[in-house]
């Protein structure tokens, strides 16, 4: 049963509202230009208990629950920056995954640090050569007589290693078995990633308006051990697929409040540009297909609010998490390509950041996860189609 938006998410809601304007456009320009994390912002999320919203009291957290999470992460994108998306590696990836997976000692280690704001995490999963197919990572943990592992491999694309207090790597511990494919991956969680010996950065040239670098990073004999295995070794796949479902939630979080900022400026846009004697939100061209988008993202909310509710109840949200994230990605990208049109040559300038919300939603059509693999999971899970790779 889906619990309902309740007082408690009012004020979530207002709080998140406050931080978010107190942080303006200039603020998030700067940062994005200099590549800066917005440590200012960050703590005073960490401030209000917001980046341990999931993480159980004992630890220092707010003991709350995705839905509350999904309500942040939109809030934050609908207040502009880069608000939202900051979540997903930190308290998502790096929360979420300790708090269901980790050892005492990692969970009292790293949780409290984690929602006081004194710690990030990267997350290295993607590969040049496996791409989207997880199965076919060839980056190798090998374990020695002694109990340490030797990791050798390559990843690409990843996010934010600069500010990364800690990396949490996706790596093969034992050879790929077709009998048992889902056997034989190990989450390692690494600490310094940036400055660590056996781990060599090199940045990519990606185009995206982000206050964060994405690398190339190569692993050459770099030294991790058993304490760092977050979950069981060999059973990283199953502790990846079950945090992914939060990453879903919260990239449509994300989309959602990105979304919703496109239409609040193409609103505010059209309400008062008067070009032939009239706003131009007075023209159906331009009112309707907003109207529509704001429509569309108000489905995928309800979507979204279900799946975290479900994650909540420790029910399957698999349905509902790859639903809500293909459904905010696509009504948010078109949310804001249509507040583009509605800003006529202002859309494409930075001072009306329209554009610049465009370039970060489409992004959340291919990144953490592709929609095509969105909808493989629908077709094959909840349809029962054949699989086709
Ligand atoms: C800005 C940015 C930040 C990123 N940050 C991170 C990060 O921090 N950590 C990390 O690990 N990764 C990160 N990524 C990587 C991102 O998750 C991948 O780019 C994405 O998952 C797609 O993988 P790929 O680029 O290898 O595409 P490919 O696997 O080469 O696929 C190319 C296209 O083919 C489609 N395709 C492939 N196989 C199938 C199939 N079986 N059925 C249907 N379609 C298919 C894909 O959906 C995609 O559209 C980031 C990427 C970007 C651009």
């Amino acid at each position: 049963m889906a619990r309902a938006e309740s007082e408690l998410h009012d004020l979530i809601r207002e709080s998140i509202q406050g931080i978010a304007d107190d942080f303006d456009r200039e603020y998030w320009r700067e940062h994005i230009e200099q590549k800066e994390f917005p440590e200012e912002y960050w703590q005073a999320l960490a401030e209000d208990g917001w980046l341990g919203v999931t993480i159980p009291e004992e630890y220092g957290g707010e003991g709350l629950g995705m839905l509350e999470m999904s309500i942040i992460i939109e809030e934050l994108s609908r207040g502009g920056g880069q608000g939202g998306i900051i979540f997903v590696l930190t308290p998502v990836f790096g929360g979420i995954g300790i708090q269901r997976h980790g050892s005492e000692a990692q969970k009292e280690e790293y949780l409290p640090k984690i929602a006081d704001g004194e710690m990030k995490f990267c997350m290295a999963l993607t590969e040049p050569e496996a791409g989207t197919n997880t199965l076919n990572i060839d980056t190798y943990a090998e374990e020695t007589d002694d109990g340490t592992f030797h990791v050798n491999g390559q990843k690409t694309f990843i996010s934010g290693v600069e500010n990364a207090d800690s990396m949490l790597l996706v790596a093969r511990t034992s050879e790929f078995d077709k009998s048992n494919p889902t056997h034989g991956v190990t989450l390692f969680v690494v600490d310094d990633p940036a400055e660590r010996e056996g781990i060599k950065l090199s940045e990519l040239d990606t185009a995206v308006p982000w206050f964060e670098r994405q690398y190339q990073v190569t692993y050459d004999d770099l030294e991790v051990t058993e304490d760092d295995i977050l979950g069981t070794k060999d059973g990283g796949l199953y502790l990846l697929w079950d945090t992914l479902n939060t990453e879903r939630l919260a990239g449509a979080a994300s989309a959602l409040g990105g979304g919703l900022r496109a239409i609040d400026l193409a609103v505010e846009y059209a309400g008062d540009r008067n070009v032939f004697g009239q706003p131009i939100g007075a023209h159906q061209a331009i009112q309707h297909p907003i109207a529509e988008s704001y429509a569309k993202l108000m489905a995928a909310r309800e979507i979204l609010y279900k799946g975290a509710n479900k994650w909540d109840d420790d029910e399957d949200c698999g349905l509902e998490a790859n639903v809500a994230k293909l459904l905010a990605s696509q009504a948010g990208t078109e949310a804001a390509d249509r507040a583009i049109q509605a800003h006529g040559g202002n859309g494409f300038t930075h001072e009306y950041e329209v554009y610049d919300i465009w370039q970060n939603l489409r992004l959340t059509q291919t990144a953490p996860v592709s929609n095509e693999m969105v909808l493989n999971y629908i077709g094959e899970h909840e349809l029962g189609l054949p699989r086709s790779y």
